[in-house]
């Protein structure tokens, strides 16, 4: 017990400290991006090509940065009042251009309004990283299916791909940190999902067939501080009502 408590709190200490040096290299990166991003506006040729390749890794180095913050600091920051339908047709937005680069249909079947006070920032990065990895398991003309279901109890997102599947061996290591099967993967993505869903009460499941595909369950509970919004209390009542 004592040495499981030790270990938790060297985790946190170098929780930490990832924390801040994540949070103090990004600002020189945001520098350099923004300079590189005017500098791509005046060259031509080589040059062009060159800067395209430096802004994209440096895109990469940011996600990474990003999702070792996230991994740290889980805690819901900024909450809100969000429809979760909102949230999920934004995401299905940004990440439509990496889709279609993948040849990957990306669809969303989005019907339902459902609100849930929580922190959108964070609750969008668990969405993105589920759903990368959906596109990125899924060989071209395979197709990568959001669902959204709002009960009066809770919020059930199914992300459903056509992709490689995973075999149970896999499915068991899933959001263990630095898990990864890929060449440039860091293993951080579902890490950091879960631990944002988990700090908003919620629980990520995964199903999967290997060589046909994989369904990510997202389950979050309609917030029980949701009957003090007055807003919220007729959304939530619409949902019971429905
Ligand atoms: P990374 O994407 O950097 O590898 P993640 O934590 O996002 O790290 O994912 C860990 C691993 O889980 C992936 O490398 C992949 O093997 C597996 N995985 C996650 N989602 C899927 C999926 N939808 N289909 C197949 N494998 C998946
Ligand atoms: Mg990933």
């Amino acid at each position: 017990m004592r040495e499981e408590i030790m270990k938790s709190e060297k985790l946190n200490t170098l929780g930490e400290l990832a924390a801040s040096i994540a949070h103090e290299v990004r600002n020189p990166l945001t520098v350099v991006k923004g300079f590189l991003q005017l500098m791509k506006k005046q060259v031509k040729g080589d040059h062009e090509e060159y800067l395209k390749i430096v802004l994209s890794e440096l895109g990469r180095a940011e996600d990474i940065i990003n999702d070792y913050l996230n991994f740290a600091k889980p805690e819901l920051e900024k909450v809100e009042k969000i429809n979760v339908k909102e949230v999920l047709s934004d995401v299905t937005v940004l990440l439509n251009a990496y889709a279609l680069k993948e040849g990957v249909y990306l669809e969303a079947d989005l019907k339902e309004d459902g609100y849930l006070l929580t922190d959108r920032n964070k609750l969008k990065q668990a969405f993105v990283n589920i759903i990368k990895n959906a596109i990125e398991a899924t060989p071209p003309q395979g197709s990568v299916t959001i669902h959204l279901e709002v009960t009066h109890t809770q919020v059930i997102i199914t992300i459903t791909d056509t992709g490689k599947g995973m075999t149970k061996e896999q499915i068991a290591r899933i959001g263990t940190l630095f898990f990864t099967t890929k060449d440039q993967g860091t293993g951080l993505g579902t890490s950091v999902s879960m631990r944002i869903i988990a700090a908003m009460g919620g629980h990520v499941h995964y199903s999967s067939i290997v060589n046909r595909g994989t369904v990510a369950t997202i389950s979050l509970p309609l917030n029980q501080s949701a009957k003090f919004d007055s807003n919220l209390e007729n959304a939530y009542m619409n949902n019971q009502n429905a």
